[in-house]
């Protein structure tokens, strides 16, 4: 199969066709719309083979990782997503893979209404880059920067789930039990954006940013960005059922504070907009949770454990 018709068959036969967009797959550039009153959002993220998935991932799973992990960074800014592109080197055409590839981007453009809008491929190493789009009312973007001393600090859903299925992926760990496994698995490869939680935030929240790294390393960013510094009470870190019946409560909270891959959102909020987040959150039957909160030491992030310091030294994931 050649270029073209790789493009054709496997992508753009399958993509959804929105309103805003008038040229999509197939012309030298896409041409869009930008509703009125909205700012345009832009995030992209590189996955390369045997650095963010395993090699025997399944392509299904890369491709809706790949566009999870950009969508997450929609929702950390408080955006819709509305169009994604593709940057794709394959080693060589294997049709059964870009079948399965496609499929998983398919029916994940569908579920979050996202249009595939143009790419390209390459031969090269297995490496997919994709970069998304989306919408924001004007002024309204959350940021890493706007964090006040003051602001209590939340996070949604579970932490460390992603870290221990990573281990067991890579066999460094036995869970025994399959229901578990499944579970820690899945959230390694089928994170959730949690972009319901990220718009329903616009006007609630100071701050935000996705933990895709681990909770210590991204919370560091808000607040070297803010000027800020935190407490954080690592026995309110929210931790799955499964990740508590598989490793000690000390290793629980390990994977909590270091491990990557969640892709949960953390937010802050002022005492004003407290009662505010509540309801929007209840509306919306979102959940998030209290972890800690943010004082002036700036840069500095003090975990404690039952009131007395937690101590702790690893890092989160880095690249160099
Ligand atoms: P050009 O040579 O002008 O850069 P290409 O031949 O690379 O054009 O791409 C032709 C069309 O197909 C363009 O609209 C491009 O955006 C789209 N395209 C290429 N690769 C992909 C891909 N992997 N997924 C989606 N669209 C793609
Ligand atoms: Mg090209």
């Amino acid at each position: 199969m050649k270029e073209f018709n790789i493009i054709e068959h496997f992508f753009k036969a399958k993509s959804i066709q929105r309103k805003d967009v008038v040229i999509g797959i197939g012309d030298d550039g896409a041409v869009s719309h930008i509703p009125k009153g909205q700012a345009l959002v832009t995030t992209t993220d590189t996955l390369i083979s045997g650095v963010h998935f395993l090699p025997d991932t399944s392509p299904h799973a890369i491709a809706q990782k790949a566009v999870a992990v950009n969508l997450s960074d929609l929702a950390a800014m408080g955006a819709e997503p509305a169009w994604i592109s593709l940057s794709l080197s394959l080693p060589e055409v294997d049709e059964k893979w870009l079948e399965d590839f496609s499929n998983g981007l398919q029916e994940h453009a569908e579920y979050y209404s996202v249009q595939l809008i143009g790419g390209d491929t390459v031969k090269g190493p297995l490496v997919i880059t994709i970069t998304a789009q989306g919408f924001v009312p004007f002024e309204q973007a959350l940021t890493r920067s706007n964090a006040k001393p003051g602001d209590s600090v939340y996070v949604t859903g579970t932490l460390g789930d992603a870290g221990l299925g990573l281990d067991i992926a890579q066999k460094k760990c036995i869970v025994t039990d399959q229901l578990n496994q499944d579970f820690l698995l899945s959230r390694l490869n089928y994170p959730t954006p949690r972009l319901l939680v990220g718009t329903s935030l616009r006007r609630i929240a100071n701050a935000c940013i996705d933990i895709s790294d681990g909770l210590v390393s991204d919370i560091k960013h808000i607040l070297n960005a803010s000027k800020c510094g935190a407490t954080i009470h690592v026995d309110k870190l929210p931790l799955s059922q499964a990740l508590k019946d598989s490793v000690s409560s000390s290793q629980a909270i390990d994977y909590a504070l270091r491990a990557g891959d969640d892709y949960e959102l953390l937010f802050t909020v002022s005492e004003e907009q407290k009662g505010h987040l509540e309801t929007t959150l209840a509306s919306a039957n979102v959940h998030a949770t209290y972890i800690g909160q943010l004082n002036g030491f700036v840069g500095k992030l003090e975990l404690r454990q039952a009131d007395k310091p937690y101590e702790y030294s690893a890092k989160g994931y880095q690249h160099f």
